[in-house]
């Protein structure tokens, strides 16, 4: 209900003016988003790696409305992947299908982003294409199939939710193509989303085995420590070095827990999004906890 009321609250534009103009918002974006500007991004993502954590840069933004939009989000994300490779940082981009021209069209999209996939290959990392709502799912895994056909260094995501996830994460491990697992961060209907939380736990453990099994360099996106747990012991009961998959976690989510998987030997990449457009993704994230939205409203006022 409190999530459903704050994922409204994130297309409300009344609303969304209000807190972007508000300074004390501002500061309290600080924990989950890098900063306004690229160089925020990299230099927190230097700061990371100084840790042994890895790093997938996300320039925030979605939903663009013209090709001009979706270009210059292209040349962004360039700019993002030659800063990673000259600092040597070693981290990867995230990017959202939408923010690159998916729904103007396709091709459109594709254009914006293949220069993204063969930048990536050529400085030896890759380009995780994040999910989206389910408007866009079918759209998104085939434009990932083709840029894996084409040049490979991409990675799929997969929300544990969706009703289809399991035939789509069993395929993409036929092809070689790496996962991010998620449990999924947007409102869906019940004829395409499981609802009930302990339906989607279920689910993710189901896939979670099915990628550390049978998948190509799986990442374990969540902070749930009890699916952390289970993760690590299907691995060891397996025989699946902890070389062969990595955990991935937001910036400024539980970060005591991100500290003690480093201190366990296990990977850890974080999501670490920089940019002017980040209502909505900080919407999401409150959405996700109650006690965030209380910590936020206090401030509010109070400011
Ligand atoms: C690296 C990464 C990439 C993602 N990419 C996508 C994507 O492409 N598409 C998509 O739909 N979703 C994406 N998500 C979001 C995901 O779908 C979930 O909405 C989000 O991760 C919360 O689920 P959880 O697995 O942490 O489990 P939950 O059961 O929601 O949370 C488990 C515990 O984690 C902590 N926690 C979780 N979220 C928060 C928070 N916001 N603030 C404070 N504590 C919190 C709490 O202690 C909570 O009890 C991504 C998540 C991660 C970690």
């Amino acid at each position: 209900m409190l999530r459903n009321g704050f994922l409204w609250l994130s297309k409300n534009k009344l609303v969304r003016g209000w807190v972007e103009s508000s300074a004390g918002a501002r500061r309290l974006t600080s924990r989950f988003i890098a900063g306004l500007t690229l160089d925020d991004g990299v230099q927190v993502a230097a700061l990371l790696a100084t840790q042994g954590i890895q790093t997938a840069l996300d320039h925030l933004g979605e939903n663009v409305e013209t090709a001009d939009e979706a270009k210059s989000a292209s040349k962004a994300a360039e700019k993002a992947l030659l800063n990673l490779s000259e600092m040597s940082i070693g981290g990867t981009i995230a990017i959202k299908l939408t923010q690159f021209g998916l729904d103007l069209s396709v091709e459109e999209c594709v254009a914006n982003i293949e220069p993204l996939v063969k930048l990536a290959k050529r400085y030896g990392t890759r380009v995780e294409v994040d999910m989206e709502s389910t408007t866009y799912t079918e759209r998104t895994l085939r434009i990932v199939e083709r840029m894996q056909q084409n040049h490979g260094c991409v990675r799929a995501v997969i929300q544990a939710y969706l009703h289809r996830s399991e035939q789509d994460v069993r395929n993409l491990n036929s092809l070689r193509i790496p996962v991010r697992l998620c449990k999924g961060a947007y409102k869906e209907s019940p004829e395409l989303a499981i609802a009930d939380k302990k339906g989607v736990d279920e689910a993710y453990v189901q896939l979670m085995r099915l990628l550390l099994k049978d998948g190509t360099d799986p990442a374990i996106a969540t902070h749930d420590e009890q699916i952390i747990q289970m993760t690590t012991a299907y691995a060891s009961e397996i025989g699946l070095a902890a070389s062969g998959f990595e955990f991935e976690m937001l910036l400024g989510v539980r970060r005591d827990l991100q500290q003690k998987l480093r201190k366990q030997g296990y990977r850890l990449r974080l999501y670490v999004p920089y940019g002017e457009a980040w209502y909505p993704y900080f919407m999401r994230r409150l959405a996700e906890r109650p006690a965030n939205v209380w910590f936020f409203v206090r401030n509010m006022i109070r400011n």
